[in-house]
């Protein structure tokens, strides 16, 4: 067979019938999730020999794909979110973990530990999951923003910028993301107006520093977005209040971009029980989950500093932690 002439001697690779002849594929490690944490996770699990499975339900680099340029990622003075996600790709697979599509939808645990994961199309099985599923961006909830998505309104300015050259637009948030990705539009556009809830921004200081220097950049404080209005085609402008004075505005507009913060992407996870209220993962410093065997790293777990050099960390704890795991299994 093709797949086990790739094993490794401690390998639990294989195809195995279940009940009513459902081919299942087994590895010792399973990552879901192609992004910075779980890329690194591989690049640990495979190093120490162990054979690996990486799904995502996208390509891999997860939100490194919709980052312009990252700088705060030791080894480059500044790259492109793409172009590092390729780098990492190619270290993250050179120990033969292996990665597919698959967007999974459910994974439960047996009495005997052992966990079944479900994606649209395959089923697998492990001893040892690390969830690495990240976080996608929030929608505001205004009137429009759903009527108007792709025809105006955006969540990824590296994506969509490039129709917006010239024109004038608004981004709305006040942290990483909305002052970052906002810089990187103000090279593209006319102007953009940063419409902000507070009088104060949350993000880096180097950001703001920056933005506050940036001729093409103003800011409208204290101010939510109530709307989002077009001609039926496109978006043509938005209304907002000021949350102090409460007046209320109409800003003639050909895009927004929204950057209001992050939600888990945890939904197939729900029944585990290892979520806190809001959807993060509860892991300890070893990134173990109070599952044995189930580790979460990056983004989707609950921690302060969301970031591609703390999700790669994540990764690093947690391929040694499964590798650890297995072989406790074999006392
Ligand atoms: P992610 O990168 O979110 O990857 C998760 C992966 O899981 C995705 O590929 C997704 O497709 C997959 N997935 C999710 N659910 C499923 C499922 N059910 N089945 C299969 N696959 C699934 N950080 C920095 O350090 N520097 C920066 O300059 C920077 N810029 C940023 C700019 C923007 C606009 C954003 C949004 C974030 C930025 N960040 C930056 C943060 C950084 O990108 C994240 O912290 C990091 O990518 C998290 O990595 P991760 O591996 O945890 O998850
Ligand atoms: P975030 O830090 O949660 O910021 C969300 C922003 O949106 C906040 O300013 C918040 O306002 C505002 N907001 C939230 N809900 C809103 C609503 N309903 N209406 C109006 N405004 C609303 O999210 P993020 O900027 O996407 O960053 C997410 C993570 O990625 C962070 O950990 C960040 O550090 C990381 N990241 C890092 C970089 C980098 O290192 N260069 C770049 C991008 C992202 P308040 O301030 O009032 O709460």
């Amino acid at each position: 067979m093709e797949y086990l002439s790739k094993v490794s001697y401690n390998s639990t690779h294989e195809y195995v019938m279940k009940e009513g002849s459902i081919l299942t594929k087994k590895y010792d490690v399973i990552v879901i999730g192609a992004g910075p944490g779980g890329m690194t996770a591989a690049l640990y699990a495979s190093r120490a020999n162990l054979s690996v499975l990486m799904l995502d339900r996208g390509i891999y680099g997860g939100q490194m794909n919709n980052t312009a340029e990252v700088e705060n990622y030791p080894g480059f003075k500044s790259i492109l979110g793409p172009d590092l996600a390729k780098e990492m790709f190619e270290s993250s697979t050179q120990f033969d973990a292996e990665y597919a599509y698959g967007n999974v939808e459910d994974v439960s645990v047996d009495d005997n530990g052992v966990k079944t994961i479900k994606t649209d199309s395959d089923t697998f099985e492990t001893n040892a999951l690390i969830i690495a599923t990240g976080s996608q961006y929030k929608k505001l909830g205004v009137p429009g923003e759903q009527e108007y998505g792709g025809r105006g309104v955006s969540y990824c300015a590296v994506c969509d910028g490039a129709f917006f050259k010239n024109r004038d637009v608004v981004v709305v948030g006040g942290g990483d993301s909305a002052i970052e990705e906002g810089s990187y539009l103000s090279q593209l556009v006319k102007e953009v107006n940063v419409v902000h809830r507070r009088d104060k921004l949350r993000a880096q200081k180097i950001l703001q520093d920056r933005a506050f220097e940036n001729p093409k950049m103003k800011f409208t404080w204290d101010t939510v977005l109530t709307g989002i209005e077009g001609d039926g085609k496109k978006v043509t402008s938005v209304k907002t209040m000021n949350k102090k004075t409460g007046d209320e505005e109409n800003i003639s507009v050909d895009g927004v971009f929204i950057y209001v913060g992050l939600v888990p992407m945890t939904e197939p996870f729900q029944n585990l029980g290892i979520t806190d209220e809001q959807g993060w993962i509860v892991t300890n410093e070893n990134m173990a989950t109070k599952i044995p065997g189930v580790f979460a790293i990056g983004d989707v777990r609950k921690k302060e500093l969301r970031q591609i050099t703390t999700a790669v960390g994540d990764g690093g704890i947690a391929g040694q932690g499964a590798y650890s795991y297995l072989e406790t299994l074999k006392d």
